[in-house]
């Protein structure tokens, strides 16, 4: 995962030409592609930001190469600063175990090479299928199972996309299609805009889901104009945001996913993390305040068993009890669906509760 490529750094670019400055500031022209520039991308002005000078600044040697750190400005607000165990900065902040290898968990953990289409498609489930649409990222999430995704074998000019728009044609079946990446809202509109022409022109496509974690790492990407996009299609629309604590969901993040909301369905699908959201506090207060933005929860997910990740993992058993508990605590429509990503299974498997949990029923 890389910043995007058209996205040129003003901060990052060789000072030495003249140039380039007006070729900047035409490829910047939109505030949140200013704000995803200005993001912090070193460990130790994040330390500094947070009052945290003290915590170990070296990082692990792989991580620094491959999956480096990016945490937008907004986001670092949010976060409550002298708290090295703080929900939010556990999320970005890679401990040296990082590097360390653990059984079960591999490169490619969900089994997407299997379910490769073609460039940039995969298809795991009937009547949908997914757009691997960019490998950019607006934050580099250390728990994420796409982190060791081959992107650069993948799509990037809206030509290369000719052969997963004819796949997603030529199958009536399909009527949804998921763009996922990467993090798809990292694509200029104008490009956006060109490949939902293409999807709303195949007549059977019925829904356009858009996986997403820009509007709660950086809300300037909700602008009018993405919204008015989106509503304005023959696809109807359907975001599903990427929040795993009540935390994210402040300030200007809230306003901006309120303001997605009113016009578009939006849902939230989370992962249960150790040490960010695996207590029934932390949960009861994520569905609350999602529901309190317009978002109903959809998913809590198991985490996928991705090499890097296992200082994340949760035991299924522990999960079960917090869903347990979130039931008896919440409306139903409030407790997300926990689930598991199984490679071959034909939909994401749900993590049944045992019966025994139901023999007490005291309010
Ligand atoms: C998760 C996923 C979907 C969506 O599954 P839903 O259960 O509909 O949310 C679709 N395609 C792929 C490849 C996926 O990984
Ligand atoms: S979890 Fe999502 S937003 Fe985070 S790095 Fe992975 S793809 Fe990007």
């Amino acid at each position: 995962m890389t910043p995007p490529s058209d996205i040129v750094l003003a901060a990052d670019a060789a000072p030495s030409v003249a140039a380039p400055t007006v070729l900047l500031s035409d490829r910047l022209r939109e505030p949140w592609q200013i704000a995803l520039s200005q993001a912090v991308r070193t460990r130790s002005e994040l330390l500094s930001l947070l009052n945290l000078e003290n915590h170990e600044r070296v990082p692990p040697p792989r991580v620094a190469r491959d999956f480096p750190l990016l945490v937008p400005r907004s986001y670092v607000h949010r976060i409550r600063p002298g708290d090295p165990d703080d929900p939010l900065f556990r999320q970005v902040w890679a401990a040296a175990s990082e590097d360390s290898s653990v059984n079960g968990f591999t490169e490619d953990a969900v089994g997407d090479e299997a379910a490769r289409l073609g460039p940039g498609i995969l298809q795991k489930y009937r009547g949908r299928a997914l757009l691997v649409t960019t490998g950019a990222c607006a934050i580099h999430c250390r728990y994420c199972f796409r982190r060791h995704y081959p992107y650069s074998e993948e799509p990037r000019q809206l030509a290369d996309w000719e052969p997963a728009l004819q796949l997603l044609a030529a199958d009536p079946t399909i009527m949804e299609v998921l763009l996922s990446g990467g993090d798809p809202l990292t694509i200029p509109d104008r490009r956006l805009s060109e490949l939902l022409d293409r999807l709303d022109a195949i007549p059977h496509l019925q829904r356009v889901r858009i996986h997403t974690r820009l509007p709660v790492v950086l809300p300037e990407r909700v602008t009018t104009a993405l919204i008015d996009r989106l509503v304005s299609g023959r696809l109807q629309p359907v975001v599903v945001i990427h929040a795993n604590h009540s935390q994210e969901l402040q300030f200007d993040a809230a306003d901006a996913i309120r303001r997605l909301s009113q016009p578009v369905t939006v849902l939230n699908q989370a992962v249960l993390l150790r040490g960010v959201n695996d207590s029934v506090e932390a949960l009861v207060e994520l569905s609350e305040r999602l529901m309190s933005l317009r978002v109903l929860p959809y998913y809590l997910h198991q985490l996928d068993r991705v090499t890097g990740a296992a200082e994340f993992e949760v035991p299924v058993e522990v999960g079960k009890e917090l869903i347990s508990e979130l039931h008896r605590r919440l409306p139903g429509y409030l407790v997300p669906r926990y689930v598991q990503e199984v490679p071959g299974a034909p939909h994401k498997v749900p993590i049944s509760l045992a019966v025994s949990s139901l023999s007490d029923d005291t309010p």
